[in-house]
């Protein structure tokens, strides 16, 4: 199988200041979830990789180990993501609230937006180039106003060179058998769009034009991978930090 890359093959700047906004996330007060929580979720994951998936909010098993998709979702999630080539480690997993909603009810509105920054910023650090919105409050941050029956399966270019792919939360699949049959269906496009990212950013690495049916094609604000001094870097991540990738770094670009 392939090789695991540890998440230590990221920059460590990028680490050192995913771990400052792990701990902000963690003593985070700006919505009443905190008042809940045994822990905050704040991600988990590969910080070099080109996909990351959001979900919805921690659950009962995720609020108690503070690890993102641990209980029956994430058993599911983690063996489709097997079935079709990718393994777990090898990519980001969040949700748009860190604290568990009580009984596991709906994010409520104004807590999707006391917790909107932290998906921002993880965003900006880890740059990947394939978001997976788990469910409607993940897809409804980039498919507003769509409605997931219609959407899910489809690919959405968002700018910075990303896409958005949107899919039913897994725990809606482990209820419908239908949705779990649509599930297996949409998830079954991230190898292809994987494999695209990769080669985007090994030509950018390379200082080479993007190549045809990239993830960004034409887009003005493509945002260049982490390695290549950005033109506007995003404030979080300082250009300073960003040193040009030797060729083994590159390498560890294709993560599956
Ligand atoms: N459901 C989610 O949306 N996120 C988790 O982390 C676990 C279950
Ligand atoms: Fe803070 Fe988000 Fe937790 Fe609310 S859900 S307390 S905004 S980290």
């Amino acid at each position: 199988m392939n090789p695991v890359p540890p998440v230590e093959q990221a920059p460590t700047a990028i680490i050192e200041q995913m771990q400052a906004l792990e701990q902000t996330i963690s003593g985070c007060q700006k919505c009443a979830l905190a008042n809940g929580r045994t822990h905050a979720v704040p991600g988990y994951g590969n910080l070099h990789t080109v996909v990351m998936l959001v979900g919805e909010g921690p659950g009962f098993e995720e609020d108690k180990q503070g690890r993102p998709f641990v209980g029956r979702s994430g058993q599911f999630l983690t063996e489709m993501l097997h079935s079709v080539g990718i393994r777990r480690e090898n990519v980001y997993i969040t949700n748009v609230v860190k604290c568990r909603p009580p009984d596991n009810r709906d994010p409520r509105p104004d807590e999707l937006a006391a917790c909107s920054d932290y998906l921002t910023h993880q965003i900006a650090l880890i740059n990947p180039r394939i978001i997976v919105t788990l469910g409607r409050f993940s897809m409804a941050r980039w498919f507003p106003g769509a409605a997931i029956t219609k959407v899910h399966g489809q690919v959405r270019n968002i700018g910075r060179g990303r896409v958005a792919l949107a899919m039913f939360h897994p725990a809606a699949a482990l209820r419908n058998p239908q949705w779990a049959i649509e599930f297996k269906k949409d998830l079954q496009l991230l190898p292809k769009l994987v494999e695209r990212a990769v080669k985007a950013n090994a030509a950018a690495i390379r200082g080479e034009a993007l190549p045809a049916g990239v993830p960004h094609p034409g887009d003005s604000d493509y945002q260049p991978v982490i390695g290549v001094p950005p033109a506007t870097p995003p404030a979080t991540v300082s250009a300073s930090s960003a040193s040009p990738l030797e060729q083994t770094d590159a390498d560890q670009l294709t993560l599956f």
